[in-house]
C-alpha cells in the first residue's frame, strides 16, 4: 500500500466513522459555528478546556468527505492536549496542508493524512475549516475565560 491510499484509507475511515461527533450543548463547553460558501461545508464545534488543557472536543456539521473527516481526526488529536501545544500543532496543519513537512508528525498523528491537500488547493478550506473554528473557540475561552 502507498502512502497516497494510506491516507485516503484514513480520510475515509474519519468520514464514515467520525469521532468525538455530536454536541452536548452544555454552558460547560464553548461553542464556534464557521462555514465555507465555496465548497457548502458547515462546522460546529464546542471545547472544554480546564487548567490550560483540552478537556473534550466535538464537533457537528456537514460537508464533503474531506471536512467532515477533518474535524474527525482534529478533535482526536487535540483532546487532552495542553493549550499551547494543540495551538502550535494547529499552525502546524495549516503549514502542513500548503505543503510545508511538519515539525511534530508523530504528535500530529493522523493529521498527516491531509498532506496530499496541497495539490488541490481549492481543498484547503475544507480540510482546514473545523481547524479554524477550534483556533477561535481556544482564543475566545482565553478571551473572556469560557
Ligand atoms: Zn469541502
Amino acid at each position: 500500500m502507498d502512502l497516497n491510499t494510506l491516507y485516503r484509507a484514513v480520510i475515509m475511515d474519519n468520514y464514515k466513522n467520525p469521532k468525538n461527533k455530536g454536541l452536548v450543548g452544555s454552558d460547560k463547553y464553548h461553542f464556534v459555528h464557521l462555514n465555507n460558501p465555496s465548497c457548502g461545508d458547515d462546522m460546529n464545534v464546542e471545547i472544554l478546556i480546564e487548567d490550560g488543557k483540552i478537556k473534550e472536543v466535538h464537533h457537528d456539521g456537514h460537508g464533503c468527505s474531506i471536512c467532515c473527516s477533518s474535524a474527525s481526526v482534529m478533535s482526536e488529536t487535540l483532546k487532552g492536549m495542553d493549550v499551547d501545544k494543540a495551538k502550535e500543532l494547529i499552525y502546524e496543519f495549516y503549514e502542513l496542508v500548503m505543503g510545508k513537512a511538519p515539525e511534530h508528525e508523530e504528535e500530529l498523528g493522523e493529521a498527516i493524512a491531509y498532506m496530499g491537500v496541497k495539490d488541490f488547493p481549492a481543498r484547503i478550506k475544507c480540510a482546514t475549516l473545523s481547524w479554524k473554528a477550534i483556533e477561535k473557540a481556544i482564543s475566545e475561552v482565553e478571551e473572556n475565560g469560557r
